[in-house]
């Protein structure tokens, strides 16, 4: 197989997949591997769920695609759905995180318009932060890796540094439309938002009429431990970005406002040819009755906390390990050496893991996995721990 026609913007690595079913993924040699990495926080139900397979099925037969020109019953019910389980009222669906990212930042400069006052178009941005390659999502990722060869960005950005009260409160002005926060910064390193900020940025968008955005593409949808990430941190953001494992692997993302975000939106302002399509939101629903009905988000937070406790110990007896970080199944373990060469070392050992950061290894299971894969998983990683030196 020549692999040479697939464009170079990953450094990959050299492995083809065949198959997967559960945490388990297998290559064309039939080499086995525990998945936790899960399409990097997508594969929430691991591989080859019946639920989802039925959903493609069962949706295929019916209708796979419209247009956004028509209603289909099942874009309805699954926005019905997400409505249900948040504190806000009307969603736009689309077909990945950036796009999202896109449709939010969209909805914080119509905001700003609308209050009439022209200069209201600045849109804050933390350091460290990730939200998505396009130049609008790019323009607001604070990492110069991604940004550098790509300038002229977007204007009327600023980025500002992640937890920081004080320039916060330096940057905030009536001339910000928005600010987009990752309530756990994935791609960044696994850095936690303290809720004292968050509180304080909650405010600061009330008083200057701002609409404050949380990007939860990668902690939301039942990885920390609620359907929506911002339930863990008591504070409720206007706008949120979802995507990864709302679809359960198939791509599909969307945005959810409340009355202060949406109410701007006319027809014409936004679109997307295959945003909300019946065959993505049949497989989004079936995803979500099996996180939420099917009890698996309220099993998060203990299965979390199981690998969490075997990470402490294991960080006592190993001294490579700085810091295990992260909420529910969004978990770092920062590293005092190279974390490539620590997951090149767990690839070899059959078990998948990806890095955050500069010196983060996350550890992204799908949300029902079994106590014996984790169980393998920490028996690889304590064998990898075991033989890497500081
Ligand atoms: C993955 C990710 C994105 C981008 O999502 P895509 O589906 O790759 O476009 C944006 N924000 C966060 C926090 C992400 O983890």
């Amino acid at each position: 197989m020549s692999k040479g026609n697939i464009m170079n913007t990953y450094g990959r690595f050299d492995v083809i997949f065949e198959k997967g079913i559960g945490s388990r993924i297998y290559d064309i040699n039939g080499k086995e591997y525990v998945d936790f990495v899960s399409g990097v926080a997508t594969n929430c139900l691991g591989h080859s769920h019946p639920a989802i397979i039925n959903a493609i099925t069962e949706q295929s037969k019916q209708l796979i695609h419209i247009s956004n020109y028509y209603w289909n019953t099942k874009h309805v019910l699954l926005a019905e759905k997400l409505i249900q389980n948040s504190d806000h009222r009307s969603v736009f669906f689309c077909n990945s995180g950036t796009e999202a990212v896109e449709g939010a930042l969209k909805l914080a400069r119509k905001h700003g318009k609308l209050t009439g006052n022209i200069g209201k178009n600045i849109l804050l941005y933390m350091d460290n932060s990730f939200h998505g390659r396009s130049m609008g999502a790019l323009s607001v990722t604070g990492q110069d890796k991604y940004q550098k060869d790509f300038t002229p960005l977007i204007g009327g950005v600023k980025k500002i540094q992640f937890n920081d009260i004080e320039d916060l409160k330096n940057n905030f002005s009536d001339d910000v439309c928005g600010i987009i926060i990752e309530p756990i910064q994935g791609e960044g390193g696994i850095n936690v938002a303290n809720i004292e900020y968050l509180k304080e940025v909650r405010r600061l968008c009330d008083v200057h009429d701002a609409l404050l955005i949380f990007d939860e593409i990668q902690c939301g949808m039942g990885r920390l431990g609620s359907l929506f990430a911002y339930k863990k941190f008591n504070v409720i953001p206007d706008v949120i970005c979802i995507a990864k494992a709302l679809g359960g692997g198939f791509p599909i993302g969307a945005v959810v406002a409340n009355e202060r975000a949406d109410k701007a939106v006319a027809p014409g302002d936004h679109g997307s040819t295959f945003g909300g399509n019946p065959l993505g939101c049949a497989v989004s629903l079936a995803v979500l009755n099996e996180l939420v009905d099917g009890g698996i988000v309220d099993s998060v937070e203990e299965k979390g906390n199981y690998i969490r406790e075997k990470l402490y110990k294991l960080k006592d007896k190993y001294n490579i390990i700085d810091e295990v970080k992260g909420m529910g199944l969004l978990i770092g373990i920062s590293l005092k050496t190279n974390p490539k060469d620590f997951v090149n070392a767990c690839f070899n050992k059959g078990l998948l893991v990806v890095t955050a950061g500069t010196n983060v290894v996350r550890l992204l299971p799908p949300l029902n996995v079994s106590m014996e894969d984790m169980d393998k998983a920490l028996e690889i990683l304590e064998a990898v721990f075991s033989e890497t030196t500081v």
